[in-house]
């Protein structure tokens, strides 16, 4: 295939304003490096932080994106692991040291080295990208470029998170928050055999996850632990939610020795008395992204369509309307930029 020397990117220059649609210099794959022609690109919130600068990147220009599908059209000179053709997905995890405690570990996505794809180099808001062939996600039949590009972030810290809970097939999770992150929890949470309550503020929101699957649902306020210890009680809690509110609810859902997995980030400080955490046993786990192993069972999971988000499928060249619209809370689920046709 006929590789062009140019291609459109969104570049992000200054914090805040609107990415810029450039042409720019196809990236050229280096030693273990493969080229692939993005045809999905999904938007994730971690987007919004990088363009306002709060989480601001070693470098501008960049062009940000970390959940991004496309074909295999060129290879690095070492890179023997993929092939023409190959339809991969590209995470948040670029590439580690391989070589640390943590990495050794099946902690390569906490890594102190590791990069990030879309932050510490350049990402999927653009025609081509490359990534390491070590590290890419090969994605399985029945899945369109569309629907997996959203399982490469939002999708994997979801699995991640359900997996860390430790619930066993049969036993109960709740989970706390039911937007694009809770929306897959309750589908995957279902296939690896659990008992799931959905907890929300939105009865909307409630009534999508019962759809999905949800076996209960309880409204989030005051009487949510209550009502879940009435249910049966949780084995394990997981909090998208990124609010404070949760925090009370899911110690009074708890079952002892249950685990809370915290995914979601509140700007606020949680508090709690200790005894709440050391009488019943509990144990309280951060979760963050996901190795690559973690990534391979979603994929098994979520093959032939298995595992379906609410997606709004936005041309590229609408990037910036579609960056404004989730920094304004105004999308329910996830946006997936299209390449294909895209007019830009
Ligand atoms: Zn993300
Ligand atoms: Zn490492």
């Amino acid at each position: 295939m006929l590789i062009p020397k140019t291609m459109k990117a969104a570049l992000l220059q200054d914090y805040y304003e609107p990415l810029e649609l450039v042409d720019v210099p196809v990236p050229k794959p280096a030693d273990d490096e493969v080229l692939v022609k993005i045809e999905a690109s999904g938007l994730c919130f971690t987007d919004v932080h990088i363009w306002k600068g709060e989480h601001a990147p070693p470098a501008l220009p960049l062009i940000m994106g970390h959940e991004g599908v496309g074909r295999v059209v060129a290879l690095g000179p070492n890179a023997s692991r993929l092939k023409i053709g190959d339809c991969v997905g590209i995470g948040y995890v670029y590439g580690a040291c391989g070589n640390c405690r943590n990495c050794l570990t099946g902690g390569e996505n906490y890594c102190p080295d590791f990069d990030a794809t879309g932050y510490s180099t350049q990402g999927c808001f653009a025609e081509y990208t490359c990534l390491r062939d070590q590290w890419a996600n090969k994605i399985p039949d029945g899945i369109t470029p569309v629907e997996a590009a959203p399982l490469m972030c939002a999708g994997a810290a979801s699995y991640a998170s359900i997996k860390k809970t430790g619930v066993q097939a049969g036993d109960t999770i709740a989970i706390f928050g039911m937007g694009g992150l809770g929306q897959y929890a309750v589908q995957i949470a279902k296939l690896m055999g659990m008992r799931v309550i959905a907890v929300d503020i939105s009865i909307k929101k409630l009534a999508t996850a019962k759809e999905l699957g949800a076996d209960e649902t309880v409204t989030a306020g005051d009487q949510a632990g209550e009502k879940i210890i009435a249910l049966g009680g949780a084995h394990g809690c997981v909090n998208f939610a990124p609010v404070t509110a949760t925090w009370s609810m899911m110690l009074e859902a708890c079952n002892p020795r249950a685990r809370i997995v915290l995914t979601g980030v509140p700007a606020e400080q949680m508090v709690f008395y200790t005894y709440q955490v050391v009488e019943r046993g509990l144990t309280v786990v951060g979760s963050s992204a996901s190795n690559r192993q973690e990534m391979n069972e979603l994929l098994v999971l979520a093959a032939n369509g298995k595992v379906k988000g609410t997606i709004n499928e936005v041309p590229f060249g609408n990037i910036n309307a579609a960056l404004t619209e989730l920094t304004e809370g105004r999308v329910d689920g996830r946006i997936v930029l299209t390449m294909k046709g895209a007019d830009v």
